[in-house]
């Protein structure tokens, strides 16, 4: 999603500790979607089971009201967006849109506790899958794994694209470069942009108490993608298959300190 707050906010370590209670809210309702994932199910019905779990935890979903990028469009209507084989981002959950057997789901989900934000996406296998799908899957979360294994001081954001970008190029698939993963806090979308795509030694520098939602999508056939005309969906430009999976995490001196956990 789009509009961006266009500044960079150090967080101290108990706005990381609220952080981290919002990425917790996130984590159990992707838990509990993935956990009802299987051939029959709507997106729509994963909704509703991701949206009790914010309610139960008493934080509110980010997306749902989000405004639209586009002048005139309606603003985003649900608590995930869901999407399907060659459906990237945005996709808005129907009960009419059932999984079926070798499907792959993404779903993303922010949510807003205490006033601040937590954001993280996954891609789930619907039953069996073929093997490319299963090779995609793999390469994708291991790329954001790879992503934030660079995030740490004295790196700067290109050394994240980079490393993001060789890996899943090395393993024959291609980046997507339209959207990009951003520093997150008491909204979702701050300074920097992460691009998953970049150079080495680009970017901006990394700092202690940075937070960030790293998120790489990954397509098997072009980077290129297109947007539906409910303005919201968006979907690979050569319908072939994609995977999207992201985490929030603290930049440190050391280690990541990944966020969006349970
Ligand atoms: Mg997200
Ligand atoms: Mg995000």
């Amino acid at each position: 999603m789009l509009n961006r707050a266009r500044r960079i906010v150090i967080k101290s370590k108990a706005e990381i500790e609220l952080m981290r209670q919002a990425g917790s809210v996130v984590a159990k309702a992707l838990a509990e979607v993935r956990k009802n994932v299987k051939p029959g199910i709507s997106t729509g019905e994963l909704n509703d089971i991701a949206e009790e779990v914010l309610n139960r935890h008493n934080a509110k979903p980010v997306f749902k009201g989000y405004p639209s990028p586009h002048a005139g469009g309606q603003p985003f209507p649900a608590t995930i967006t869901a999407c399907v084989n060659e459906e990237l981002v945005h996709g808005i959950p129907s009960y009419d849109k059932i999984l079926r057997e070798g499907d792959i789901f993404s779903v993303d989900c922010g949510a807003y506790y205490q006033g601040w934000v937590g954001d993280a996406a996954t891609t789930i296998a619907v039953g069996r899958i073929s093997k490319e799908a299963e090779k995609l899957l793999q390469v994708t979360e291991q790329a954001l794994y790879l992503g934030i294994a660079q995030a740490k001081t004295g790196n700067r954001t290109g050394d994240i694209s980079a490393a993001i970008q060789e890996f899943v190029e090395q393993n024959g698939f291609s980046v997507v470069r339209e959207y990009t993963g951003h520093g997150v806090g008491r909204n979702m979308h701050e300074d920097p942009q992460v691009p998953n795509y970049g150079e080495k030694n680009h970017g901006v520098p990394l700092r202690q108490g940075m937070t960030i939602a790293l998120e790489p999508m990954v397509n098997v056939g072009t980077w290129r993608t297109k947007l539906l005309d409910d303005g919201w969906m968006v979907v690979t430009a050569d319908s072939s298959l994609c995977a999207h999976f992201e985490h929030s995490f603290a930049v440190t001196d050391g280690e990541a300190d990944i966020l969006t956990l349970l």
